[in-house]
């Protein structure tokens, strides 16, 4: 029988729901478990990928080409599994689908409703996840904060399921917040008790809360919540901020948490083996060297609008056994004509995805400076482009060179559209989206780094290199490493002349994991550790 973990939020938002469930799912693969994660998104978007990343932070893509909430990314990145469409359910998809089967008639004259018909969507989106995964536990978290309106319906639908699946193969774990409190110099244990009693008023009674807190939490403080919340007070977890999200696993098994849970849902395992995520951890928390690298961006306000591209740089420190110190610059600035002073100090610069004309003329600044300083440069998809029209306006005389995305009259389009993208109307779920392979020349970093012929990567984005162009920008240097395998389309480009230049029209950090970096994000972390050494900077 498959077990079920619903994983809800009390208090404010921004918990660490997404990172807690992620670490559940990594300690239950530790024991040996098949686990799948599902995100649950109360918001009425179809997908995240309508959404400004100032709103929801990144649009991480999975494998099958799902826009997704960048949940997904911590999912992925600590199980170590790729997941599916199925692994994100928003409110859109579920009315979505109830509205179409009621236009085919399905319901039979019948008065559609929340209950039973949305909350029996929701359950069925539980279960096909579930049995398309294979997964022994599957791990749900509802997005949102309970008392939010929006979430209503889906913690029906899990109250639900616990009655369905039965209390032996589900279990409610609640997160909430145990403030600090300056004045009293004590924590904080009422806003838990509020948030449970509100989990309570739906029917949900919490089988286990995991509290945070800035300091530990007593065994008096434990007791308090395990009395008034009605859970044993070793289901009383303490989750310490911690600066380092990986610990946090480690953290967690130290509390005792896969033991709880597994004797909870009544699993029997013997295996119990975190020696390759303790080693992991050991390497960032003892580096050898320290980078900077600068990621020059538009959307640098919010942390989280790049945080894949942050953990795979990391990842790339983890490989070289070295710190990566992430600096985020405003392309916006670079644009207004600041001399790229803020580029000096660097080992390394990362030109990230992105739509629309605001901050590319200060990428492409950007990118001029790396180019000409032989400053190791990752170019990431909108990064590629940029880089293109770079190399076409200064390296091959096409001046006014652009991509027809940003100006739509330029005389040398260098970045078209994508022919099977010109009848396309609807902005949502139409760009050319997931995994697709691409064939390395073997002879060029890209090659090397993988090491193999040909590799998948994840992609998002509507527009491409223009062929006609190739020819030129080939004559003055520029190399095409990586094309699909017909040949037609440019995935990878190289400037061999520099030490490390490197773009790629696919989005290499979403396939990125601590356990395993990316070879291209390793390959780049290692060329700027080796500038930091020569420079001295
Ligand atoms: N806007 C560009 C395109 O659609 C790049 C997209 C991206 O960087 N993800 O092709």
């Amino acid at each position: 029988m498959t077990k079920y973990i619903f994983v809800t939020g009390g208090n404010v938002s921004s918990l660490g729901k997404g990172i807690t469930s992620a670490t559940i799912g990594r300690l239950l693969k530790g024991r040996g478990l098949r686990v799948t994660i599902q995100k649950i998104d109360p918001y009425i978007n179809v997908d995240a990928g309508t959404m400004n990343p100032y709103q929801h932070g990144e649009v991480f893509v999975t494998e099958d080409g799902a826009e997704t909430d960048l949940d997904l990314g911590h999912y992925e990145r600590f199980i170590d599994q790729n997941l599916t469409r199925n692994s994100n359910v928003t409110t859109g998809k579920v009315y979505e689908s109830v509205i179409r089967s009621e236009r085919e008639g399905k319901y039979l004259g019948g008065t559609v409703q929340v209950i039973p018909h949305i909350t029996n969507e929701i359950k069925s989106c539980i279960r096909q996840n579930a049995r398309k995964s294979r997964a022994e536990v599957v791990i749900v978290e509802i997005g949102g904060t309970v008392g939010d309106i929006e979430s209503m319906p889906f913690l029906e639908a899990i109250r639900q399921f616990r009655n369905n699946v039965g209390a032996e193969n589900s279990m409610f774990v609640h997160l909430t917040l145990v403030p600090f409190l300056h004045s009293g110099g004590e924590l904080k244990t009422k806003l838990t008790q509020h948030t449970v009693k509100e989990l309570r008023g739906i029917g949900i009674q919490p089988d286990m809360i995991i509290c945070r807190s800035r300091r530990p939490m007593k065994d008096d403080l434990k007791a308090k919540v395990s009395l008034f919340c009605d859970v044993p007070k070793e289901c009383v977890i303490d989750a310490v901020d911690t600066d380092e999200v990986y610990e946090l696993p480690l953290i967690f098994d130290d509390e005792g948490l896969a033991d709880l849970i597994i004797r909870r849902l009544g699993i029997t395992t013997d295996e119990h083996d975190m020696t390759e995520w303790k080693e992991m951890v050991k390497t960032i928390r003892n580096p050898e060297g320290k980078v900077t690298i600068g990621v020059v961006g538009k959307y640098v306000q919010l942390r989280d609008a790049y945080i894949s591209i942050r953990e795979a740089l990391k990842h790339g420190g983890i490989a070289s056994r070295a710190q990566v110190v992430t600096k985020l610059v405003d392309s916006t600035t670079l644009e207004r004509g600041c001399p790229p002073k803020q580029l000096e100090k660097l080992n390394g610069i990362l030109v990230p995805g992105g739509f629309g004309y605001r901050g590319i003329e200060g990428k492409i600044k950007a990118i001029r400076f790396a180019r000409e300083n032989d400053v190791p440069f990752l170019g990431i998809c909108m990064g590629l482009q940029s880089a293109v029209i770079e190399f076409a306006r200064n390296a091959c005389s096409l001046s006014g060179a652009n991509s027809s995305e940003l100006d739509p009259d330029s005389p040398h389009p260098v970045i078209d559209l994508m022919v099977e993208q010109r009848s396309v109307t609807d902005m949502g779920g139409t760009m050319r989206l997931g995994a697709f392979p691409c064939s390395l020349n073997e002879k060029s970093i890209a090659g090397a780094s993988y090491n193999a012929r040909t590799v998948d990567e994840r992609h998002r984005h509507r527009y491409e290199v223009n062929n006609k162009y190739r020819e030129r920008l080939e004559k003055h240097g520029l190399a095409f490493t990586g094309l699909s395998p017909n040949g037609e389309l440019v995935e990878i480009i190289e400037l061999p002349a520099n030490r490390y230049f490197l773009a790629t029209q696919f989005h290499p950090e979403f396939k990125s994991r601590p356990t395993r970096p990316h070879p291209l994000f390793a390959s780049f972390v290692k060329s700027a550790v080796e500038h930091s050494k020569e420079k001295g900077i």
